[in-house]
């Protein structure tokens, strides 16, 4: 990246719950902002303004990150709108829950899709302009599922090993074109994603006694972003002690 151009970031799943968080907290570092969504029309334009509050270019895309040709397009579209993208956060996810036995296969691939496809879906289609100016920085938001399993959520729990596999292999094939790929396993944070969850017998488990918020994910997106030159291929943990 040039001295002069803008630092671009691309926030998946950002309309709220932790991609929203690091959408703000990228633009509180100067990045201009695109974020895509599914279908929350209020959320996203709620998150524009408070982008915009913030003195940084900000644009919302609303597609099914879970559909090939749709991201292709969506990419293409950020691309031309925005120039060039420093930091891909592939974020947006969803859960449908249930024990393996009595899981759909409609379940298992929509997880799938949502979750780990879409990280492949995006980044090929990011990942050219990032080898062309030599620099990048991809963040994929995995669990601790990803690393421990969980009953109840294979296919979460399979898709967000996934992302870790994936980043560490990305990691070893663009580290020489000063590309960094790094995962971040958040434990419980509040979001709509945990909002039926039975948090105080969680509470008990987590050695810092408390759930997580987005902002803790958030900040760690930063420090990887923009602190971390000689981090990559790792998985953080940010999970309150969780999994040691
Ligand atoms: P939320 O449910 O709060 O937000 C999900 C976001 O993803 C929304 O912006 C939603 O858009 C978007 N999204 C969902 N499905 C699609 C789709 N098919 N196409 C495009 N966008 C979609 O989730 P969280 O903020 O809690 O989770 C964010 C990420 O962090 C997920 O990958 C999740 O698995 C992971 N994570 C979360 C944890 C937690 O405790 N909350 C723990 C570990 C990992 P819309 O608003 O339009 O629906």
């Amino acid at each position: 990246m040039s001295e002069n151009q803008n630092k671009i970031a691309l926030v998946t799943g950002a309309s709220r719950g932790i991609g929203k968080a690091c959408a703000i907290e990228l633009a509180k570092a100067g990045y201009d902002i695109a974020i895509t969504y599914a279908g929350n029309d209020e959320a996203a334009n709620q998150t524009i303004e408070e982008l915009k509050a913030l003195k940084v270019k900000a644009k919302s895309y609303k597609f099914n990150i879970a559909d090939k040709e749709a991201c292709s397009n969506a990419a293409e579209e950020i691309l031309k709108d925005f120039g060039h993208l420093d930091v891909l956060v592939n974020n947006a996810g969803i859960t449908r829950d249930g024990l393996f036995m009595r899981m759909s296969a409609e379940n298992w691939e929509a997880v799938i899709n949502t979750n780990l496809n879409s990280a492949y879906y995006m980044t090929s289609q990011i990942i050219k302009t990032m080898i062309k100016q030599r620099s990048g920085c991809i963040i994929n938001m995995s669990s601790i599922v990803g690393k421990m399993g969980n009953a109840g959520q294979a296919n979460y729990s399979a898709a967000k090993a996934g992302l870790i596999g994936f980043t560490k292999s990305l990691a070893k094939e663009l580290g020489s074109r000063n590309i960094r790929v790094n995962a971040i396993a958040p434990g419980f944070i509040q979001t709509d994603m945990t909002k039926d969850l039975d948090t105080e017998k969680i509470v008990e488990h987590i050695p810092l006694k408390r759930l997580g918020v987005p902002a803790d994910i958030a900040k760690t997106v930063k420090f990887l972003a923009e602190d971390a030159p000689y981090i990559t291929g790792q998985v953080i943990g940010v999970d309150g002690g969780l999994v040691v």
